[in-house]
Protein backbone atom coordinates (compact mmCIF):
# COMPACT_ATOMS: atom_id res chain seq x y z
CA UNK A 1 0.00 0.00 0.00
CA UNK A 2 1.69 3.24 -0.75
CA UNK A 3 1.44 5.89 1.98
CA UNK A 4 1.17 9.33 1.20
CA UNK A 5 3.84 10.89 3.09
CA UNK A 6 3.14 13.26 6.28
CA UNK A 7 4.96 17.04 6.11
CA UNK A 8 6.22 17.64 9.27
CA UNK A 9 7.60 21.26 11.44
CA UNK A 10 9.80 20.07 14.63
CA UNK A 11 9.90 22.96 16.62
CA UNK A 12 12.77 22.82 19.14
CA UNK A 13 14.58 20.41 16.49
CA UNK A 14 17.77 20.68 18.32
CA UNK A 15 17.33 19.79 21.52
CA UNK A 16 16.73 16.00 23.27
CA UNK A 17 13.72 15.17 21.69
CA UNK A 18 14.04 17.14 18.20
CA UNK A 19 16.89 15.47 17.97
CA UNK A 20 15.42 12.03 18.74
CA UNK A 21 12.30 13.05 16.22
CA UNK A 22 14.55 13.24 13.74
CA UNK A 23 15.81 10.53 14.05
CA UNK A 24 12.69 8.89 13.64
CA UNK A 25 11.37 10.60 10.97
CA UNK A 26 14.61 9.95 9.26
CA UNK A 27 14.35 6.04 9.71
CA UNK A 28 11.14 6.60 7.01
CA UNK A 29 11.70 8.50 4.35
CA UNK A 30 8.42 7.68 2.61
CA UNK A 31 6.59 8.30 5.31
CA UNK A 32 7.95 11.66 6.13
CA UNK A 33 9.17 14.79 4.88
CA UNK A 34 10.74 17.61 6.92
CA UNK A 35 8.75 20.93 6.14
CA UNK A 36 10.34 23.05 8.88
CA UNK A 37 13.34 22.86 11.80
CA UNK A 38 13.22 25.83 14.44
CA UNK A 39 16.01 26.39 16.98
CA UNK A 40 16.71 28.87 19.46
CA UNK A 41 20.53 28.77 19.67
CA UNK A 42 23.30 25.97 17.91
CA UNK A 43 23.19 27.68 14.40
CA UNK A 44 25.40 24.96 13.17
CA UNK A 45 23.59 21.88 14.40
CA UNK A 46 20.11 23.35 12.71
CA UNK A 47 22.16 23.90 9.49
CA UNK A 48 23.71 20.10 9.91
CA UNK A 49 20.02 19.27 10.28
CA UNK A 50 18.34 21.26 7.80
CA UNK A 51 21.44 20.00 5.45
CA UNK A 52 20.57 15.88 5.97
CA UNK A 53 16.88 16.02 5.94
CA UNK A 54 16.28 18.48 3.40
CA UNK A 55 13.80 20.89 5.15
CA UNK A 56 12.19 23.31 3.32
CA UNK A 57 12.07 26.34 6.16
CA UNK A 58 13.96 27.03 9.28
CA UNK A 59 13.48 29.46 11.72
CA UNK A 60 15.76 31.51 13.84
CA UNK A 61 15.27 34.04 16.89
CA UNK A 62 16.82 36.97 15.18
CA UNK A 63 19.05 38.31 13.00
CA UNK A 64 22.00 37.51 14.51
CA UNK A 65 21.33 33.72 13.99
CA UNK A 66 19.81 34.30 10.73
CA UNK A 67 23.39 35.60 10.02
CA UNK A 68 25.18 31.99 12.17
CA UNK A 69 22.83 30.27 9.99
CA UNK A 70 23.83 31.62 6.73
CA UNK A 71 27.37 31.04 7.66
CA UNK A 72 27.18 27.49 9.08
CA UNK A 73 25.06 26.86 5.75
CA UNK A 74 27.81 27.62 3.80
CA UNK A 75 29.90 24.63 5.26
CA UNK A 76 27.74 22.05 5.46
CA UNK A 77 24.55 23.07 2.81
CA UNK A 78 24.67 22.57 -0.95
CA UNK A 79 22.56 25.15 -2.75
CA UNK A 80 20.77 28.15 -1.67
CA UNK A 81 19.33 25.97 1.43
CA UNK A 82 16.21 26.76 3.11
CA UNK A 83 13.78 29.56 3.72
CA UNK A 84 15.02 31.12 7.02
CA UNK A 85 12.18 32.71 9.30
CA UNK A 86 13.01 34.72 12.11
CA UNK A 87 11.02 35.60 15.45
CA UNK A 88 8.79 34.45 17.64
CA UNK A 89 5.78 35.49 15.38
CA UNK A 90 7.35 33.83 12.33
CA UNK A 91 7.42 29.87 14.74
CA UNK A 92 4.03 30.72 15.29
CA UNK A 93 2.82 30.81 11.61
CA UNK A 94 5.18 28.26 10.78
CA UNK A 95 3.56 25.58 13.05
CA UNK A 96 0.29 26.93 11.36
CA UNK A 97 2.06 26.76 7.76
CA UNK A 98 -0.70 25.09 5.42
CA UNK A 99 2.57 23.28 4.04
CA UNK A 100 2.97 21.00 7.09
CA UNK A 101 0.68 18.27 8.56
CA UNK A 102 2.21 17.45 12.12
CA UNK A 103 3.99 19.25 14.20
CA UNK A 104 6.20 18.29 17.02
CA UNK A 105 5.69 21.00 20.27
CA UNK A 106 9.21 20.08 21.27
CA UNK A 107 10.45 23.70 22.82
CA UNK A 108 11.54 23.96 26.46
CA UNK A 109 9.40 26.52 28.89
CA UNK A 110 6.27 28.05 28.14
CA UNK A 111 8.12 29.97 25.58
CA UNK A 112 7.01 27.33 23.71
CA UNK A 113 3.29 28.16 24.41
CA UNK A 114 2.09 30.27 21.42
CA UNK A 115 3.51 28.04 18.84
CA UNK A 116 2.39 25.27 19.93
CA UNK A 117 -1.46 26.96 20.26
CA UNK A 118 -0.82 28.41 16.77
CA UNK A 119 -0.82 24.35 15.51
CA UNK A 120 -3.75 23.14 17.49
CA UNK A 121 -5.38 25.69 16.10
CA UNK A 122 -4.86 25.14 12.77
CA UNK A 123 -5.90 21.52 12.94
CA UNK A 124 -2.69 19.70 13.23
CA UNK A 125 -1.58 16.73 14.40
CA UNK A 126 -0.10 17.86 17.47
CA UNK A 127 2.75 15.78 19.09
CA UNK A 128 2.80 17.58 22.30
CA UNK A 129 6.06 17.15 24.12
CA UNK A 130 6.35 20.64 25.90
CA UNK A 131 4.20 19.87 28.88
CA UNK A 132 4.86 23.50 30.07
CA UNK A 133 2.64 24.83 27.24
CA UNK A 134 -0.26 22.99 28.87
CA UNK A 135 0.72 23.91 32.61
CA UNK A 136 0.25 27.32 31.54
CA UNK A 137 -2.89 27.41 29.18
CA UNK A 138 -4.65 24.04 29.87
CA UNK A 139 -7.79 25.30 29.46
CA UNK A 140 -7.17 27.38 25.82
CA UNK A 141 -5.19 24.69 24.00
CA UNK A 142 -7.50 21.94 24.92
CA UNK A 143 -10.41 24.29 23.36
CA UNK A 144 -8.41 25.00 20.68
CA UNK A 145 -7.78 21.45 19.54
CA UNK A 146 -11.01 20.50 20.27
CA UNK A 147 -12.21 23.13 18.13
CA UNK A 148 -10.31 22.51 15.02
CA UNK A 149 -10.31 19.03 15.32
CA UNK A 150 -6.75 19.19 15.72
CA UNK A 151 -4.90 15.58 16.79
CA UNK A 152 -3.52 15.96 20.16
CA UNK A 153 -0.98 13.14 20.61
CA UNK A 154 1.24 13.34 23.76
CA UNK A 155 4.51 12.91 23.45
CA UNK A 156 5.88 12.99 27.36
CA UNK A 157 6.39 9.09 28.08
CA UNK A 158 3.56 8.83 31.61
CA UNK A 159 0.53 10.20 28.85
CA UNK A 160 1.65 8.49 25.54
CA UNK A 161 1.76 5.36 27.99
CA UNK A 162 -1.70 6.38 29.51
CA UNK A 163 -3.06 7.21 25.62
CA UNK A 164 -1.92 3.73 24.56
CA UNK A 165 -3.79 1.88 27.67
CA UNK A 166 -6.99 3.94 27.28
CA UNK A 167 -10.19 2.73 25.49
CA UNK A 168 -9.35 3.57 21.90
CA UNK A 169 -11.21 6.72 20.98
CA UNK A 170 -9.21 8.50 18.78
CA UNK A 171 -6.49 11.23 18.99
CA UNK A 172 -9.43 14.09 20.03
CA UNK A 173 -9.09 16.27 22.59
CA UNK A 174 -10.98 14.55 25.79
CA UNK A 175 -13.97 16.58 26.93
CA UNK A 176 -14.55 13.71 30.18
CA UNK A 177 -13.01 11.28 31.44
CA UNK A 178 -12.99 7.85 29.72
CA UNK A 179 -15.54 5.36 30.94
CA UNK A 180 -14.62 2.61 33.12
CA UNK A 181 -11.81 4.43 33.90
CA UNK A 182 -10.91 4.67 37.83
CA UNK A 183 -7.80 6.26 38.17
CA UNK A 184 -4.01 6.98 36.02
CA UNK A 185 -1.10 6.13 37.59
CA UNK A 186 2.30 7.90 36.56
CA UNK A 187 5.09 6.51 37.06
CA UNK A 188 8.28 8.39 38.49
CA UNK A 189 11.97 7.03 38.48
CA UNK A 190 12.44 9.63 41.54
CA UNK A 191 15.52 11.17 39.73
CA UNK A 192 19.19 11.11 40.90
CA UNK A 193 18.54 11.87 44.38
CA UNK A 194 15.73 9.84 45.67
CA UNK A 195 18.17 8.05 48.17
CA UNK A 196 20.34 10.66 49.10
CA UNK A 197 20.91 11.77 52.41
CA UNK A 198 18.06 15.00 53.10
CA UNK A 199 21.14 17.01 54.63
CA UNK A 200 23.40 16.77 51.97
CA UNK A 201 20.59 18.52 49.63
CA UNK A 202 21.76 21.93 49.39
CA UNK A 203 25.27 21.20 48.23
CA UNK A 204 23.41 19.19 44.88
CA UNK A 205 25.39 20.74 41.72
CA UNK A 206 23.81 21.23 38.31
CA UNK A 207 25.74 18.58 36.97
CA UNK A 208 24.76 16.34 39.66
CA UNK A 209 20.78 17.48 38.92
CA UNK A 210 21.34 16.83 35.35
CA UNK A 211 22.79 13.42 35.56
CA UNK A 212 20.18 11.63 35.26
CA UNK A 213 19.78 7.66 36.14
CA UNK A 214 17.55 6.38 33.29
CA UNK A 215 16.81 8.84 30.56
CA UNK A 216 19.38 11.50 28.88
CA UNK A 217 17.04 14.85 28.37
CA UNK A 218 17.37 18.50 28.03
CA UNK A 219 19.14 20.30 31.63
CA UNK A 220 16.06 21.89 32.56
CA UNK A 221 13.17 19.03 32.55
CA UNK A 222 16.40 16.88 34.02
CA UNK A 223 16.32 19.25 37.02
CA UNK A 224 12.65 19.25 37.12
CA UNK A 225 12.82 15.87 37.15
CA UNK A 226 15.15 15.35 40.08
CA UNK A 227 13.19 17.89 42.04
CA UNK A 228 10.06 15.99 40.83
CA UNK A 229 8.66 19.26 39.51
CA UNK A 230 8.50 17.54 36.76
CA UNK A 231 6.04 14.69 37.74
CA UNK A 232 3.80 17.90 39.33
CA UNK A 233 4.08 19.51 35.70
CA UNK A 234 2.72 16.03 34.46
CA UNK A 235 0.15 15.26 36.80
CA UNK A 236 -1.18 18.79 35.78
CA UNK A 237 -0.87 17.79 32.23
CA UNK A 238 -2.52 14.71 32.40
CA UNK A 239 -5.66 16.72 34.20
CA UNK A 240 -5.65 18.46 31.00
CA UNK A 241 -4.70 15.77 28.85
CA UNK A 242 -7.09 13.12 30.01
CA UNK A 243 -10.20 15.64 31.71
CA UNK A 244 -9.00 13.85 34.80
CA UNK A 245 -9.93 15.31 38.21
CA UNK A 246 -7.27 15.42 40.25
CA UNK A 247 -8.30 12.88 42.64
CA UNK A 248 -8.10 10.70 40.36
CA UNK A 249 -4.59 11.17 39.52
CA UNK A 250 -1.86 9.56 41.38
CA UNK A 251 1.97 9.20 41.17
CA UNK A 252 4.40 6.38 42.16
CA UNK A 253 7.66 5.81 42.11
CA UNK A 254 9.09 3.33 40.09
CA UNK A 255 13.17 3.69 39.85
CA UNK A 256 13.60 1.40 36.64
CA UNK A 257 11.87 3.41 34.45
CA UNK A 258 10.30 0.46 32.18
CA UNK A 259 6.81 0.75 33.42
CA UNK A 260 5.55 4.18 31.55
CA UNK A 261 2.50 4.28 33.24
CA UNK A 262 -0.75 2.97 33.94
CA UNK A 263 -4.42 3.04 33.74
CA UNK A 264 -6.52 1.69 36.33
CA UNK A 265 -10.14 0.74 35.88
CA UNK A 266 -13.15 -0.02 37.07
CA UNK A 267 -13.06 -3.88 37.38
CA UNK A 268 -10.19 -3.52 38.79
CA UNK A 269 -7.92 -4.11 35.60
CA UNK A 270 -5.06 -2.17 35.52
CA UNK A 271 -3.31 -1.62 32.50
CA UNK A 272 0.93 -0.47 31.68
CA UNK A 273 2.81 0.19 29.02
CA UNK A 274 6.46 -0.85 29.42
CA UNK A 275 9.41 -0.24 27.41
CA UNK A 276 12.56 1.16 27.21
CA UNK A 277 13.33 4.43 28.50
CA UNK A 278 13.78 6.07 24.82
CA UNK A 279 11.66 8.69 23.91
CA UNK A 280 11.54 7.36 20.32
CA UNK A 281 9.06 4.81 21.43
CA UNK A 282 6.63 7.70 22.24
CA UNK A 283 7.69 9.67 19.59
CA UNK A 284 7.37 6.77 17.02
CA UNK A 285 3.97 6.12 18.48
CA UNK A 286 2.82 9.82 17.68
CA UNK A 287 4.29 10.29 14.46
CA UNK A 288 2.73 6.42 12.97
CA UNK A 289 -0.57 7.02 14.97
CA UNK A 290 -2.60 4.53 14.41
CA UNK A 291 -0.01 2.72 12.71
CA UNK A 292 3.33 1.57 14.62
CA UNK A 293 6.75 2.08 12.89
CA UNK A 294 10.27 0.81 13.88
CA UNK A 295 11.92 3.58 16.01
CA UNK A 296 15.68 2.60 16.09
CA UNK A 297 14.76 1.04 19.85
CA UNK A 298 15.66 -2.50 20.90
CA UNK A 299 13.13 -5.00 22.66
CA UNK A 300 12.96 -4.76 26.29
CA UNK A 301 14.66 -7.46 28.16
CA UNK A 302 12.77 -7.79 31.51
CA UNK A 303 15.02 -10.83 32.04
CA UNK A 304 17.80 -8.76 32.65
CA UNK A 305 16.44 -6.28 34.44
CA UNK A 306 15.10 -8.70 36.80
CA UNK A 307 12.78 -6.79 38.89
CA UNK A 308 10.49 -3.62 39.26
CA UNK A 309 10.27 -1.65 42.22
CA UNK A 310 7.66 0.36 43.62
CA UNK A 311 7.31 2.89 45.96
CA UNK A 312 4.94 6.09 47.32
CA UNK A 313 6.52 9.51 46.49
CA UNK A 314 8.20 11.24 49.91
CA UNK A 315 6.63 14.94 49.67
CA UNK A 316 9.46 15.72 52.63
CA UNK A 317 12.39 14.95 49.92
CA UNK A 318 10.55 16.19 46.81
CA UNK A 319 8.60 19.63 48.21
CA UNK A 320 8.42 21.01 44.87
CA UNK A 321 5.32 17.89 44.19
CA UNK A 322 3.64 18.96 47.07
CA UNK A 323 3.78 22.32 45.21
CA UNK A 324 2.45 21.09 42.12
CA UNK A 325 -0.49 19.19 43.56
CA UNK A 326 -1.96 22.24 45.43
CA UNK A 327 -1.39 24.71 42.45
CA UNK A 328 -3.79 21.87 40.48
CA UNK A 329 -6.08 22.02 43.21
CA UNK A 330 -5.79 26.12 43.54
CA UNK A 331 -6.54 26.34 39.55
CA UNK A 332 -4.99 27.67 36.32
CA UNK A 333 -3.43 31.05 37.77
CA UNK A 334 -1.32 28.75 40.37
CA UNK A 335 -0.24 26.69 37.69
CA UNK A 336 0.87 29.39 35.57
CA UNK A 337 2.82 30.81 38.47
CA UNK A 338 4.36 27.03 39.68
CA UNK A 339 5.48 26.74 36.14
CA UNK A 340 6.82 30.26 35.52
CA UNK A 341 8.27 30.85 39.18
CA UNK A 342 10.06 27.06 38.61
CA UNK A 343 11.66 28.30 35.25
CA UNK A 344 12.96 31.37 36.70
CA UNK A 345 14.61 29.40 39.97
CA UNK A 346 16.06 26.13 37.35
CA UNK A 347 17.63 29.23 35.55
CA UNK A 348 18.97 30.40 38.25
CA UNK A 349 20.54 26.93 39.58
CA UNK A 350 21.71 26.31 36.62
CA UNK A 351 23.64 29.09 36.70
CA UNK A 352 25.00 28.46 40.26
CA UNK A 353 22.83 31.77 41.23
CA UNK A 354 20.61 29.22 43.74
CA UNK A 355 21.09 26.36 46.19
CA UNK A 356 18.77 23.40 45.01
CA UNK A 357 16.83 23.48 48.03
CA UNK A 358 15.72 26.80 47.31
CA UNK A 359 14.14 26.09 43.98
CA UNK A 360 11.12 24.73 46.41
CA UNK A 361 11.89 27.73 48.53
CA UNK A 362 11.64 30.05 45.45
CA UNK A 363 8.30 28.47 43.93
CA UNK A 364 6.58 28.28 47.24
CA UNK A 365 7.15 31.89 47.64
CA UNK A 366 6.04 33.08 43.86
CA UNK A 367 2.86 31.02 44.90
CA UNK A 368 1.87 32.68 48.51
CA UNK A 369 2.69 36.23 47.07
CA UNK A 370 0.77 35.71 43.17
CA UNK A 371 -3.02 36.48 42.82
CA UNK A 372 -3.66 32.49 42.50
CA UNK A 373 -7.12 32.65 42.65
CA UNK A 374 -10.00 32.72 39.65
CA UNK A 375 -11.55 30.37 37.22
CA UNK A 376 -10.25 29.55 33.80
CA UNK A 377 -7.86 31.17 31.61
CA UNK A 378 -9.19 31.27 28.12
CA UNK A 379 -7.26 34.09 26.42
CA UNK A 380 -3.75 33.76 25.45
CA UNK A 381 -3.10 36.89 26.33
CA UNK A 382 -4.16 36.83 29.91
CA UNK A 383 -1.99 33.61 30.55
CA UNK A 384 0.95 35.81 29.35
CA UNK A 385 0.21 38.43 31.52
CA UNK A 386 -0.01 35.73 34.61
CA UNK A 387 3.12 33.82 33.49
CA UNK A 388 5.30 37.60 32.85
CA UNK A 389 4.01 38.43 36.15
CA UNK A 390 5.00 35.50 38.14
CA UNK A 391 8.54 35.57 36.35
CA UNK A 392 9.16 39.30 38.14
CA UNK A 393 7.96 37.88 41.64
CA UNK A 394 10.32 34.85 41.25
CA UNK A 395 12.88 37.13 39.98
CA UNK A 396 12.56 39.24 42.99
CA UNK A 397 12.26 36.28 45.50
CA UNK A 398 15.95 35.53 43.95
CA UNK A 399 17.36 39.06 44.75
CA UNK A 400 16.30 39.14 47.94
CA UNK A 401 17.83 35.46 48.79
CA UNK A 402 21.01 37.10 46.94
CA UNK A 403 21.41 39.76 49.61
CA UNK A 404 19.76 37.87 52.83
P1 LIG B 1 16.16 20.89 25.22
O1 LIG B 1 16.62 21.98 26.14
O2 LIG B 1 17.07 19.77 24.93
O3 LIG B 1 15.71 21.55 23.83
C1 LIG B 1 14.89 22.67 23.76
C2 LIG B 1 14.70 23.14 22.31
O4 LIG B 1 13.89 24.34 22.34
C3 LIG B 1 16.00 23.52 21.60
O5 LIG B 1 15.88 23.23 20.22
C4 LIG B 1 16.08 25.04 21.80
O6 LIG B 1 16.83 25.70 20.80
C5 LIG B 1 14.60 25.44 21.74
N1 LIG B 1 14.31 26.63 22.55
C6 LIG B 1 14.75 26.90 23.80
N2 LIG B 1 14.25 28.09 24.22
C7 LIG B 1 13.50 28.57 23.21
C8 LIG B 1 12.75 29.78 23.03
N3 LIG B 1 12.68 30.72 23.99
N4 LIG B 1 12.09 29.95 21.85
C9 LIG B 1 12.17 29.02 20.89
N5 LIG B 1 12.86 27.87 21.00
C10 LIG B 1 13.52 27.66 22.15
O7 LIG B 1 14.78 20.36 25.83
P2 LIG B 1 14.15 18.88 25.72
O8 LIG B 1 14.70 18.01 26.79
O9 LIG B 1 14.20 18.39 24.30
O10 LIG B 1 12.63 19.16 26.13
C11 LIG B 1 11.74 19.81 25.23
C12 LIG B 1 10.32 19.74 25.80
O11 LIG B 1 9.92 18.38 25.84
C13 LIG B 1 10.21 20.24 27.25
O12 LIG B 1 8.97 20.86 27.43
C14 LIG B 1 10.29 18.98 28.07
O13 LIG B 1 9.61 19.10 29.31
C15 LIG B 1 9.57 18.00 27.16
N6 LIG B 1 9.96 16.60 27.38
C16 LIG B 1 11.25 16.23 27.19
C17 LIG B 1 11.63 14.90 27.41
C18 LIG B 1 13.05 14.45 27.16
O14 LIG B 1 13.32 13.25 27.26
N7 LIG B 1 13.99 15.32 26.84
C19 LIG B 1 10.68 13.98 27.83
C20 LIG B 1 9.36 14.39 28.01
C21 LIG B 1 9.01 15.71 27.78
MG1 LIG C 1 7.68 12.47 31.37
Amino acid sequence: MKVIPRHVAILGATGSIGVSTLDVVLRHPERFRVHALSAHSRMDELAAQAAVSGAAVVVVPDAAAHARFRDAWTRVGQGAGPQVRVGADALAETAADPDCDTVMAAIVGAAGLPAALAAARAGKRVLLANKEALVAAGSLFMQAAADSGAELLPIDSEHNAIFQCLPAVGAQAARAPARGVRRLVLTASGGPFRTRALETLAEITPEQACAHPNWSMGRKISVDSATMLNKGLEVIEAHWLFAMPAERLSVLIHPQSVVHSMVEYDDGSVLAQLGQPDMRTPIAYGLGYPQRIDAGVGPLDLARIGRLDFEEPDLARFPCLGLAWDALRAGQAACIALNAANEVAVEAFLQERLRYTDIAAVIGDVLDAAQTGGGRLDVLADVLALDAHARALAAERLRMRARG
